[in-house]
């Protein structure tokens, strides 16, 4: 943890993610939202708790995963008729099988229209084996799921975007995607600041660092100068709560939600709750939180966003 201890006078406020419903079910907590008017209400009220930005997959009735891209647009339009948070869909895990130019038209079509544009997509810098090992059972399971991503097709992703005023999200699973960023960085193919999400995996998903202090730390001992990099931190299937004081202290901002995980040991809690119990961490921490607006700025999305999309 001392690696992470080092806050400093002037660091950025914290840009908190809600990281709101993945593709979970509701079995673990009942608040998952899945209609898109409980996914627009969902992310109203963590934005009045203190989230900046709102990460959302399109649901059936029942759950399931909604494929089609108008209702992903329609979710973005009941967002901004009520609140100014950033909006993040997703780049369509379950179309993990399709070259990623395919999984990226439905964004591209959305971002066509300043109404439905996404602000943040998600690009992942590496092709993850999407297996868990259930240790009570000596098991594996999603032995055979792997999410592919070429690099020559990331490249080809990057140079797309850039085109079309969507922000882009880097997400490293493990030390080699790290130094993947580094190197297009350093190639001039990823521009900066770079917005970058170390993507931690619990409960027994294989793919990413552990979500511990050593986890993240691994990373960061890879990027000794930081000042490109706006790094932050997600935790799936496992609780962010115990790292978020480390990484707050540390300059870094924090991704949570019951969509990565239910927050069992908190009873039912919604995802408002957690945005709530960081920002009461960060302050605690002497710590501001972003809005919207500042948070664009970090991140650096706001000339291509006045430039090319007036959304007021
Ligand atoms: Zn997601």
């Amino acid at each position: 943890m001392d690696k992470l201890n080092m806050n400093k006078p002037g660091m950025d406020k914290l840009i908190i993610s809600a990281r709101i419903n993945e593709y979970e079910m509701r079995d673990g907590n009942p608040n998952v939202p899945w209609s898109p008017g409980e996914i627009a209400a969902d992310a109203k009220a963590c934005r009045e708790a203190g989230a900046a930005i709102v990460h959302f997959h399109a649901r059936k009735p029942d759950g399931a995963p909604e494929p089609d891209p108008r209702v992903c647009g329609q979710i973005i339009r009941n967002i901004r008729d009520s609140t100014d948070i950033l909006v993040y869909p997703t780049l369509g895990v379950l179309a993990r099988k399709l070259p990623i130019l395919q999984r990226l038209q439905p964004v591209l079509d959305l971002a066509a229209s300043p109404a439905t544009r996404p602000d943040i997509v998600p690009l992942c810098l590496s092709s993850p084996n999407w297996d868990f090992y259930d240790a009570d059972r000596q098991a594996l399971r999603g032995a055979d799921h792997v999410y592919l991503n070429p690099t020559d097709e990331l490249i080809a992703c990057i140079e797309t975007l850039r085109s079309t005023g969507v922000g882009l999200e880097c997400l490293s699973w493990e030390i080699g995607a790290t130094r993947r960023i580094a190197a297009l960085r350093d190639a001039a193919i990823l521009p900066d600041p770079i917005m970058l999400a170390f993507h931690l995996t619990s409960g027994g998903m294989l793919a990413g660092h552990p979500g511990t202090a050593e986890g993240v730390e691994t990373h960061l001992d890879f990027l000794p100068d930081r000042g490109p990099y706006r790094w932050a931190v997600m935790n799936l299937h496992g609780s962010m709560l115990p790292l978020a004081e480390a990484i707050i202290r540390a300059g870094g901002h924090v991704q949570l939600g019951i969509g990565d995980y239910h927050y069992r040991e908190l009873g039912a809690p919604t995802n408002a709750d957690l945005v709530r119990e960081i920002v009461r961490i960060a302050h605690a921490c002497g710590r501001e939180v972003a809005t919207p607006d500042e948070a664009r700025r970090i991140l650096g999305f706001s000339s291509i966003s006045t430039a090319k999309d007036p959304i007021a």
